[in-house]
């Protein structure tokens, strides 16, 4: 009698029990040993060694980026890539729970490679380093590592049990203003002040915040505000953290920040740079056809998701910059009370407790689950990419980069 997807569910969720060990110690060896942005060099060595060992064809240091991989089970189409991260914060060791998040994607690796045997189409387990600062699946994306890809998988430990990341999209421009340097008394009227130009951009800022869309947000710091107080500044620089809802919000706001500091320049007399400092994460685009997927099979472990509290956003992520090109899901799913908060030693301790533990084998179990509806069902795929094309029209997305997925 032919497998029904219930009985490959059935068989991964097995799998993974059969491997609860090997992941909990994975997650624990990354906790205790936390690396940081493009250096998690054991990290990266640890999950690939596991891949290896399975079967999987490992490909280290993709996208030019030395503690990037891929590790492929099957070939083709359809497939599934399963972000893993494991970066940690300097001096907080894994306060975002990354360790988890490495050691559910390998578990669901695992475990749908052993249910199908390559023979479905392609599970690509993707190290994805320094999503903490640095965007290593934004550079992986532009370097082609989720073209072919029909679903990116992946979950987040945290404070909420929420079906989808209500997360921004950010970028940080630098501005410089160029004037004159003058005795400030001795010649005053030959200096050209390019601090107080500097110190204009922030006043006009200040209005522009006042009618800006919900989650737009500009926060600007000083880091070159000239060099002796006897000198009239010729030149100073700030940094401004950008953030908006959508990746077309925050161009636009970038543009508004650009026609600030040409105005000011303008009218100081002075002469404006603006640039990008750091990789743009795009916001997240939810996968609903997928995330409501994903929350059906973890309810089976006794865990309920929500939609998220509206108008509230956590920050943002270079899996933004997958969630744009292929469809995505990044649910959280809660390891301590609401009252806690990840980025704290709190949460690092979170991130080896019991409860870690029993989300991280949950969270395996639903994303295997889910890469199997995606890999045996077209109906679940045409859905996801129909609905993929349909919010990125809804968002107005500038440069619409459809992929085919036939
Ligand atoms: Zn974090
Ligand atoms: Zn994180």
């Amino acid at each position: 009698m032919a497998r029904t997807l219930e009985d490959v569910h059935r068989d991964i969720r097995t799998e993974v029990t059969d491997r609860a060990a090997i992941l909990w110690d994975v997650a624990l060896r990354l906790h205790a040993d936390p690396e940081y942005a493009f250096a998690e060099h054991h990290a990266a060595q640890l999950l690939t060694d596991e891949l290896e060992r399975a079967g999987f064809a490992v490909e280290r240091g993709v996208a030019g980026l030395p503690t990037a991989f891929t590790a492929r089970s099957g070939r083709g189409r359809p497939a599934v890539a399963l972000p893993l991260e494991y970066d940690a914060l300097p001096g907080l060791g894994h306060a975002c729970g990354h360790n988890l998040i490495a050691a559910a994607g390998l578990g669901a690796a695992l475990a749908v490679h052993a249910v199908l045997d390559g023979s479905a189409g392609s599970v690509l387990a993707v190290g994805t380093p320094a999503e903490e600062g640095g965007g290593g699946k934004a550079l992986e994306v532009d370097a082609g590592v989720f073209d072919g890809v029909d679903a990116a998988l992946m979950f987040h430990p945290g404070v909420y049990d929420w079906k989808r990341a209500p997360l921004t999209a950010q970028a940080q421009y630098r501005v410089a203003f160029h004037g004159r340097a003058a005795h400030p008394t001795g010649n005053p009227t030959e200096g050209i002040d390019a601090l107080a130009a500097l110190i204009e951009l922030f006043n006009v800022l200040g209005v522009l915040g006042r009618r800006l869309p919900e989650a737009s947000h500009v926060q600007g710091i000083i880091t070159h505000g000239g060099t002796a107080t006897n000198i009239v500044p010729e030149y100073a620089e700030g940094l401004f953290g950008l953030r908006a809802a959508t990746t077309p919000a925050l161009e636009e706001l970038a543009g508004q920040l650009l026609t600030c500091a040409e105005g000011v320049a303008r009218a100081t007399g002075t002469r404006t740079e603006v640039e990008r400092a750091t990789v743009r994460y795009d916001h997240f685009r939810d996968s609903s056809v997928l995330s409501e997927r994903f929350a059906g099979h973890l309810s089976r472990s006794g865990i309920t998701l929500t939609p998220p509290v509206p108008g509230v956003y956590l920050g943002s992520s270079d899996i933004g910059n997958v969630s744009v090109r292929v469809p995505a899901i990044h649910p959280f799913v809660a390891i301590m009370g609401e009252d806690g908060s990840d980025h704290t030693p709190e949460f690092a301790e979170a991130a080896a407790s019991e409860r870690a533990r029993e989300v991280l084998l949950a969270a395996a179990e639903a994303l295997a689950c889910t890469t199997a509806d995606v890999l045996l069902r077209p109906d679940v795929r045409d859905k996801a990419w129909a609905h993929h094309h349909a919010t990125a029209e809804a968002e107005s997305w500038p440069t619409p980069k459809h992929e085919s997925h036939h």
